[in-house]
């Protein structure tokens, strides 16, 4: 249930609906809007009813209690009547009418290679810096990250830079070290539906960028990011990555840009569209980063290396560190198009 607070509730009068709540033994988040605090109510669907018997309406400060017709409740739009939630990485915003510009290397190989990388995205002036220290690879003969090297470097990237960092946890019994480094954790695509995993961040309060799953729907990409924010995290953002579908040439999978809008339309969680792994080609970069931000997405996730040709992951999708800047200034200008600011300090 979501109990609608009048926009006159005082503080104690949302803490006493909070209380009552809590006593019948259900999950209470109350979500401060700009307006005005919903509480959403949550529990099995047997104390779902208790809450509807609670007698809420009559109490002091409460408008409404209203049903949450979706079964992922706090990545609802209901919840949020209408707001979008806005995330605040280090003084960067993304979400609503910001628009992040997340870019670096797939994977962080070496010192040089992850500083160079690093400057050239500061320059053109992104958001945040990604780089994986732990990378899911399909073949356990594949380098698989430099782990705690890896996140010694993005540590040292952070700090000459102040670039803000998304890296990749995996592994649970990593979580301490990755969270040392990371300003965002990311979720990658196979690990959407490792529900332990998705618990444990929710619990950390560290902000997320969750991957959607290469088979997965939206509903379920959506019950994932419900296992992080159940847990009191509301710090989450959607990423769709394409998908598998039938046609397999000329690409690596298929870019769902239909998934923006209806993300939108169902959550208030900004969305983030990651061209690169979708298309698995440089050429197709752009363009496709150019739909996802007139689609209205909240920003994009791209992989950029100075010298792809020897990249020991994913080269041949990574976009040039040489000419990074033109690449920017055109996504830039299209998310302006689309009424959005690019998130920079
Ligand atoms: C990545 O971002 O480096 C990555 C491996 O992405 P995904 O999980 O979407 O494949
Ligand atoms: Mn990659």
């Amino acid at each position: 249930m979501m109990i609608v607070m009048k926009e006159t509730a005082t503080p104690e009068e949302v803490e006493a609906v909070v209380a009552k709540i809590e006593r019948a033994g259900a999950l209470a988040h109350p979500i401060k809007g700009a307006r005005l605090t919903v509480i959403g109510a949550i529990g099995d669907v047997e104390q779902d009813v208790n809450i509807e018997s609670l007698g809420l309406e009559g109490q002091p400060g409460v408008d409404r209690v209203l049903p949450i017709l979706k079964p992922y409740k706090l990545a609802s739009a209901e919840i949020r009547h209408g707001e979008r939630t806005v995330l605040d990485i280090s003084g960067r915003k993304i979400g609503g009418e910001h628009f992040a510009l997340i870019a670096g290397p797939c994977t962080v190989e070496s010192r040089e290679q992850t500083l160079q990388t690093a400057r050239v995205v500061r320059d053109a002036g992104v958001t945040l810096l990604r780089g994986g220290a732990y990378k899911p690879r399909t073949s356990p003969y594949a380098f698989q990250g430099l782990g705690q090297e890896g996140l010694k470097l993005l540590a040292e990237a952070k700090a000459e830079t102040g670039l803000p960092i998304v890296t990749e946890l995996m592994d649970l019994r990593d979580i301490d070290d990755v969270l040392e480094v990371a300003d965002v954790i990311q979720i990658g695509a196979r690990n959407m539906a490792n529900f332990p995993l998705l618990t444990e961040i929710g619990r950390s309060g560290a902000p997320a960028l969750l991957k959607r799953g290469l088979s997965s729907t939206l509903d379920e990409l959506l019950m994932a990011a419900e296992y992080i924010l159940k847990e009191g995290n509301p710090n989450v953002m959607l990423c769709e990555r394409g998908i598998r579908t039938f046609e397999t040439d000329h690409r690596r999978v298929t870019l769902d840009i239909m998934a923006v809008p209806i993300l939108k339309e169902l959550s208030h969680l900004p969305v983030i569209v990651d061209p690169s792994h979708a298309a698995g080609r440089r050429d197709l970069v752009l363009p496709l980063s150019l739909a996802a931000a007139a689609a209205g997405a909240d920003g994009i996730i791209v992989e950029v290396h100075p010298n792809p040709d020897e990249a020991v992951c994913d080269g041949p999708q990574a976009l040039l560190a040489d000419t990074f800047d033109e690449f920017a200034a055109a996504v830039q200008r299209t998310a302006e198009f689309a009424g959005k600011a690019l998130s920079a300090v």
